[in-house]
């Protein structure tokens, strides 16, 4: 007769659990649009809206082990946000691939940094953004949304790294990429290759069987997805990050979904997070 609202048929048990769920309500660096703190909410809620059933996959999500373990609690100071993430992934169990809601994309670099600790193995990171998220250092801070990509790189373990859907970045960071041979590849690289030819080529880099995905979602032409952060036309389709994770998700060690900013939504963009 009550429902808890977490994500749909996420009603599993934590202990013995096959995905994780976690909201990470974090929104401090924000740099255009706020409010991505209240994502994972909102992402649960449009969940309630699709079938259990997958029929793509042939899954059914109620049969599956999936536990929504709420949002953490992460203050304000990108600093203690970061270290509470890294401690929250240690307590979950080893067998779980965890789900992150967002938040802002700085919830990835301690995501990825936590899982490469937790499994002692190195794993490879694909990025689906917009942006290159190079920066060393953005609004006086280096745990800012705008260094996600940056942080990354820095984590020993994180061992192979390629980012999708790229069409935003300063002259610093073109430089960077450059100079450090960044595997990126444009939004316009897709559209004239195909995503499937641009995979078969991102595959190459992403040596690590052990893969994280990070889904900026502003990484979708605003069209799809408005409801970002830091919306940029000339982006990728629903069908292209569709087509990204049927072919990598069987590799994935975990997931996270990010820039989600409900405020500026009539509900279409959280749709698709969901
Ligand atoms: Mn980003
Ligand atoms: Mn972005």
């Amino acid at each position: 007769m009550f429902q808890k609202c977490g994500f749909a048929d996420a009603s599993g048990e934590l202990e013995g659990a096959d995905y994780v769920v976690i909201g990470l309500p974090f929104d401090s660096t924000t740099s255009f649009r706020s409010g991505s703190r209240d994502g994972p909410n909102a992402i649960r809620l449009a969940s309630l809206n699709f079938e259990s059933y997958e029929r793509d996959c042939d899954v059914d999500l109620a049969d599956l082990n999936i536990c929504d373990l709420g949002n953490m609690e992460l203050g304000s100071d990108p600093a203690y946000a970061w270290e509470t993430i890294k401690e929250g992934i240690a307590l979950l169990p080893k067998s779980a691939v965890p789900v992150f809601l967002g938040g802002e994309h700085s919830i990835s670099p301690p995501i990825v940094s936590g899982l490469v600790q937790k499994r002692q193995c190195d794993l490879s990171v694909l990025v689906l953004d917009a942006h290159m998220d190079l920066r060393e250092e953005y609004g006086c801070t280096r745990f800012s949304h705008a260094c996600t990509s940056r942080r990354i790189l820095e984590i020993e373990g994180a061992r192979s790294y390629v980012s999708i859907g790229i069409r935003s970045c300063s002259k610093e960071e073109h430089s960077f990429a450059a100079e450090n041979g960044a595997c990126l590849f444009t939004s316009r690289e897709v559209r004239e290759m195909g995503i499937d030819s641009v995979l078969d080529a991102a595959l190459e880099s992403l040596s690590c069987e052990q893969l994280y995905i990070s889904l900026d979602l502003d990484a979708l032409d605003p069209a799809y997805a408005p409801a970002v952060g830091n919306p940029e036309p000339f982006g990728l389709t629903p069908w292209d990050v569709k087509r990204v994770i049927e072919r990598l998700a069987t590799r994935a060690v975990g997931f996270d979904i990010s820039e989600l900013t409900p405020a500026y939504d009539r509900g279409e963009t959280a749709l698709m997070a969901a």
